[in-house]
């Protein structure tokens, strides 16, 4: 088995930069992409909110931000493979031992960068109707919905931002939300309240999703005064925050309660030459900003670990 220096597990922008960074101080890195480059960005529209990417005339989508870092870390000689780890043994220290559903590699040192996933309801309809009227990604759905009446789950940024986006396809987008305020940033909750295609129901849970063959309407129960009703509908975009992809690691090394890795303020987990970065860590920011951050902060402490070892 040919020994690697570094391997990056993931590769949104977290482990793209941490990527960039290796290969710039000549650690050759290898990156385990996932089947997707960009995690959870390259299925984001616009991203307005990322320094130095925006102007008037042109906002960049997701995708594009993150072929622009792959190509960069690429440039300085990241190395990227298509395949998802399903087990790794970090139990006897350097070198690691990570599977991929392909292959079996050893490396010096790890940064664990694999991300986060949407939650789920977890009613009963959900997961029958998922692609057939429920969805997770409205960048990668929308266009389904032409002239639909559909709706959003969720009070946070992500559920706003993307109710917005739904309203270029659907006819309707009522939001459907917990309770009687948004979580979401004043910016997006301004724009969202301003749009004529978007109204809201508040204090309101689903129970049920309805179909016959594809969605045709929730069942809800408004949580204040007891009553149930249904709400008919065509889709169900549900976005109600996320999940850590860390279920390969358990055991291996520590983490909190939610399942997120627990790592110092130099980005190291509890077992030294492995680290971690972006959203598979942090339950807080989230953001493409700190997510690079925090991916160059890693791949900055792996090569003073290295300095250290030598
Ligand atoms: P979030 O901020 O955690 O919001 C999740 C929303 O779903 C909340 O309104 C929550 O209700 C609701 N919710 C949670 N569990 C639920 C359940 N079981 N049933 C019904 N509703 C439920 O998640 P997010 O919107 O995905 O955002 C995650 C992070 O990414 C945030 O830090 C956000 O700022 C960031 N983000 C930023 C942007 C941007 O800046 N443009 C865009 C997207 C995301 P409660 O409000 O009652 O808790």
């Amino acid at each position: 088995m040919e020994k690697e220096r570094v391997i990056i597990v993931g590769s949104g922008p977290a482990g793209l930069t941490a990527a960039l960074y290796a290969a710039r101080a000549q650690l050759n890195p290898l990156v385990i992409a996932g089947t997707m480059i960009g995690g959870q960005v390259a299925l984001t529209h616009e991203i307005e909110n990322y320094p130095g990417f925006f102007s008037t005339e042109k906002t960049p989508t997701g995708p594009e931000l993150v072929g622009i870092m792959q190509e960069q870390a690429a440039h300085f000689g990241a190395r990227f493979v298509y395949d998802e780890v399903v087990e790794v043994d970090f139990s006897q220290g350097a070198p690691f031992t990570i599977k991929t559903y392909g292959k079996e590699y050893l490396a010096d040192a790890v940064i664990l960068t694999a991300g986060a996933s949407p939650t789920h309801m977890d009613v009963p309809g959900e997961t029958e109707y998922t692609g057939r009227g429920v969805s997770y990604c409205g960048t990668c759905d929308g266009f389904f919905f032409r002239d639909k009446d559909i709706v959003v789950i969720g009070g946070g940024d992500s559920a706003m931002e993307e109710g917005i986006f739904l309203t270029r396809f659907a006819n309707t987008v009522q939001v459907l939300h917990r309770r009687d305020e948004l979580r979401a940033g004043a910016v997006l909750q301004k724009r969202a309240f301003a749009n004529e295609k978007m109204s809201f129901v508040w204090n309101t849970v689903v129970d049920e999703i309805i179909g016959n063959g594809s969605v045709t309407g929730v069942a809800v129960t408004n949580v204040k005064t007891g009553e149930k009703s249904t709400i008919k509908t065509d889709g169900v975009f549900v976005f109600i925050g996320h999940y850590p992809n860390s279920q390969f690691l358990e055991g291996k090394v520590a983490m909190d309660e939610h399942g997120y890795i627990i790592t110092d303020e130099l980005m190291r987990t509890n077992v030294p030459g492995v680290f971690a970065a972006g959203e598979i860590q942090d339950p807080i920011f989230r953001q493409v900003a700190t997510s690079v951050g925090q991916g160059t902060a890693a791949a900055i402490q792996l090569e003073r670990w290295f300095s250290e070892q030598e």
